[in-house]
């Protein structure tokens, strides 16, 4: 059995959303209904606000570093010993297969270690100022955080930015994506049972444009995070601005991976193609660019095609290499763009949807498109499905152009045994991350991450984002 409800999460309470309505979530592998959850709506969302700031007021409020870093130890300990459930039930809800969903709710978990091991280890400082002064800063919550994620890496995404959030003592509102929410209130089940205080933590599923929407205005919100796309990334810092409160946005990419003539290419094949067709390319910091020096072109690509071609499609239970994509929206958003390779850029693999793929299931197969210029569409957009387009340079500085190319800069992985190129590129390389032959590292809670330009700013992960889910307030004493 695994853990489902109808019912929003506020004040420690499973509570019916205020105006009684459901939404029907399905289930990605074959289409079929998977269950109902809430629609949550303003009036949710005030209540939820509301929750938080007596949380903030009670006991919450007065716990100490160290107790909120225990009590997250705790949820930690709890994730771990549901890891499988949490696993089915992502497979389920995202249609990701059962190793990769289980690779995300152990992040989970590893999120709640890391955050509460945290907790009571940001310190202010003593700063040295005029003769009869003491200085000294201290680090101290934003009040009550809202949290807005998509559908792709619920789990990730809420050890995150919860994690951090209630490491630093903001107590939180999250509104999780109406495709797959089902992870986000599990969640919520477990923080409950190991003991988080009533309103800390509380959940409000429903529709982008209503809970999210109302939840992003919300007068009582003092700090937003936001996963997600462009367009509504932008709605939300908006409707913050109106109230002058903080925004992070982690918003999209379009990745590079760049491999030079003197990579070692059987080190980076896994991860060239790995990092563009996990999680069905569904991943904000795919490599859905990568970029080939000329002298390796036609031997990598040949690699790759290869590779391609042996990767295997199908329902999240048979655990293949790529799962459905979320919904037939975003198959179609996807062949849309399939349908515009034309020209130079042809489809030169593909991967097979296995046959024993349920036929209501939205699956793409994976493909690899070889020939792209720079400036194509598929090599400036983000396609958000299983496609990777290979572009030839000749020259460094033509690599990072391209590199540097587009409207976004989240993540780029640079491949190659010359140590001065190394790091000449990652100075060069626009984006919030930069991998030297490898890609992601593991994904790591400890590095902190985030984007420029169209791929937001902000940063979460690591100890950085404690910072962000903190004020800092500077303290001048004066005694003469
Ligand atoms: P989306 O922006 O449509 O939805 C994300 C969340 O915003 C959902 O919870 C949704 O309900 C909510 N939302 C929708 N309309 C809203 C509104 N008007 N006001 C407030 N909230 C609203 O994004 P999506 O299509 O579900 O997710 C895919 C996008 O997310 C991709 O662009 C991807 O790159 C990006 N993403 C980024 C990261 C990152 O860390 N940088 C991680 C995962 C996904």
């Amino acid at each position: 059995m695994w853990f489902k409800t109808d019912k929003c999460f506020i004040n420690g309470e499973w509570v019916r959303p205020v105006g009684g309505e459901k939404l029907q979530l399905e289930n990605p592998s074959d289409g079929s209904n998977l269950c109902q959850i809430a629609r949550g709506k303003a009036g949710d969302i005030d209540l939820a606000v509301k929750a938080a700031q007596n949380a903030l007021n009670g006991e919450w409020g007065s716990f100490s570093a160290l107790e909120r870093g225990r009590v997250l130890t705790r949820i930690g300990q709890l994730v771990l010993e549901r890891v499988e459930e949490l696993a089915i039930i992502e497979a389920n809800d995202v249609g990701k297969p059962l190793k990769q969903a289980r690779a995300d709710a152990l992040a989970l978990a590893r999120y709640m270690e890391f955050y509460g091991g945290a907790a009571d280890k940001i310190m202010g400082e003593t700063i040295p100022y005029m003769d009869g002064y003491t200085v000294y800063t201290l680090r101290e919550p934003h009040g009550v955080t809202g949290h807005i994620v998509p559908w792709n890496y619920p789990m990730q995404i809420i050890g995150r930015s919860v994690g951090a959030a209630l490491a630093m003592g903001n107590a939180a509102v999250l509104k999780p994506a109406e495709e797959a929410c089902l992870s986000a209130l599990a969640f919520a089940d477990i923080a409950n049972k190991a003991g988080l205080p009533a309103g800390v933590l509380n959940v409000v599923p429903g529709l982008g444009e209503e809970a999210g929407a109302a939840l992003s205005a919300h007068p009582g919100i003092n700090h937003v995070s936001f996963t997600g796309s462009v367009a509504v990334g932008s709605l939300v810092q908006e409707a913050a601005a109106k109230n002058i409160v903080p925004v992070v946005l982690e918003l999209g990419g379009k990745s590079p991976q760049i491999v030079f003539d003197d990579a070692n290419l059987e080190e980076a094949l896994p991860f060239l193609v790995n990092a563009g067709i996990q999680n069905a390319g569904q991943t904000c910091s795919a490599a859905s660019r990568i970029l080939i020096q000329s002298g390796i072109y036609d031997r990598l690509l040949a690699k790759m095609v290869e590779r391609y071609q042996g990767l295997k499609v199908g329902e999240a239970s048979a655990d293949l290499d790529v799962g459905p994509l979320i919904s037939k929206r975003q198959k179609d958003i996807v062949s849309g763009f399939l349908d515009q390779v034309e020209g130079e850029a042809k489809i030169v693999a593909r991967g097979e949807i296995v046959p024993e793929a349920p036929k209501g299931g939205h699956y793409v197969a994976p493909a690899l498109i070889g020939g792209v210029s720079a400036g194509h569409v598929l090599a400036r957009e983000e396609i958000f499905g299983p496609v990777q387009v290979v572009i030839r340079f000749e020259t460094e500085e033509e690599a990072i152009a391209i590199a540097n190319g587009t409207e976004f800069g989240l993540v780029a992985g640079i491949w190659t045994s010359d140590g001065a190129r190394q790091m000449r590129m990652a100075k060069k390389i626009r984006a919030g991350q930069v991998f030297i032959n490898n890609y992601g590292a593991g994904g790591g809670v400890e590095l902190p991450f985030g984007g420029t330009g169209k791929s937001g700013h902000g940063r979460e992960k690591g100890f950085e984002a404690l910072y962000g889910f903190s004020i800092l307030k500077t303290v001048a004493a004066r005694h003469g």
